[in-house]
């Protein structure tokens, strides 16, 4: 039997592109996800089981059954807006889960895990681009459910000696090149299908000047007076995460470490969508509304600990790939409602 990944929330966005990446570079791959929010046809390799983290006799018997190296853990809920209203699902998912899932692991002595953390743990930085160093504040329970399970990882590596490495998201955008899989988020929040969503329907005919395009808040201080993120392709996510795991192998010694995963560079809000306005071609509109609440002003990523030690460059560092890709899958699998 060859060795396998356990990827947890494998048919959600983030998780169903490492399934196929991992696939197309030899793994074999079990995704282990209960499908609340993510879509079975997503998981496009390797052997689909249905299952929560809580359950652990389900979890137990996937290590047994399954000669597992390493575990990539994306399974976790990811609106901040609903952790701030509904925070007990978040901590009993993001963090009693992902204690289930390390117990697990730990009684099937499987002893590598990438984790699936974010920017968010750090909350509104005082100082920019944002390195490994900068304080961790998290402003939500979203932020807070990962940055406590960084603690955890961090705890489980000193005494049951885990090796682990979490790594830091910032923005995750993009979809397959192909057109195989993408985005699909219900409801979507995020402001790059969202504005690809309104090229769609003024293409369609609709008329431009009824937009639903909103942006949120026109007086930060910044450059342009909205919000300054730093984008990432989904497949330069997913190319870290096996660089991570190689790490892991070469260093199994090295107990819990984190990264943070960007492009170190930012753009504005209405810079994307000056961007998506080019890619698509489409001339759409905009209406500028009240800040949302809890948008730090400036999430820049300095990444350069994880391209050293990783030894792992992005190759969509323009956003522009991006919105060709996420266009493409957008175009043949327009929103429903
Ligand atoms: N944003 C916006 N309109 C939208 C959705 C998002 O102006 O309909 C802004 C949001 O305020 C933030 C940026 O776009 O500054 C990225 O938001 P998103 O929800 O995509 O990701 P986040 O940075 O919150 O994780």
């Amino acid at each position: 039997m060859s060795k396998s990944i356990l990827v947890t929330g494998g048919a959600g966005f983030i998780g169903s592109h490492m399934v196929r990446m991992l696939d197309q570079r030899g793994f074999d791959v079990v995704v282990y996800d209960n499908l609340e929010r993510g879509n079975a046809d997503a998981v496009t390799a390797g052997k689909l089981v249905e299952g929560d983290l809580h359950d652990s006799e389900r979890l137990d018997a996937v290590f047994r059954e399954h000669d597992i190296q390493a575990v990539m853990h994306f399974a976790a809920l990811a609106y901040v807006g609903e952790s701030v209203h509904e925070p007990a699902l978040y901590y009993r998912n993001n963090v009693s889960g992902t204690q289930s899932l390390l117990d697990s692991m730990r009684l099937n002595k499987v002893n590598k895990l990438v984790f699936s953390s974010t920017c968010a743990t750090y909350g509104e930085p005082a100082i920019l681009p944002i390195t490994e160093d900068t304080p961790q504040n998290p402003i939500n329970p979203y932020g807070q459910s990962k940055l406590m399970v960084e603690q955890i990882l961090k705890d489980y590596a000193q005494a049951y000696g885990l090796r682990s490495i979490a790594l830091r998201y910032f923005n995750a955008a993009g979809c397959a090149d192909d057109g195989s899989i993408g985005e699909r988020h219900d409801p979507e929040t995020h402001l790059l299908p969202l504005i690809l969503f309104e090229a769609l329907r003024v293409q369609a005919g609709g008329d431009p000047a009824e937009t639903n395009l909103m942006v949120f808040g026109s007086d930060f201080d910044t450059r342009d007076g909205t919000c300054i993120r730093d984008y990432i392709h989904v497949n330069d996510l997913c190319s870290a995460h096996i660089a991570a795991f190689e790490r892991m192998q070469k260093t199994p010694d090295s107990g819990a470490e984190q990264f943070n995963l960007g492009v170190n560079r930012g753009y504005t809000v209405l810079e994307v969508i000056d961007a998506c306005r080019q890619v698509t071609g489409v001339d759409f509109r905009y209406n500028t509304v009240a800040r949302r609440a809890g948008d730090p002003p400036e999430l820049v990523a300095d990444a350069s600990l994880a391209m050293s030690r990783l030894d792992w460059t992005p190759v969509h560092a323009d956003i522009k790939d991006s919105i060709q890709h996420a266009w493409q899958w957008f175009s043949a699998h327009p929103p429903t409602a």
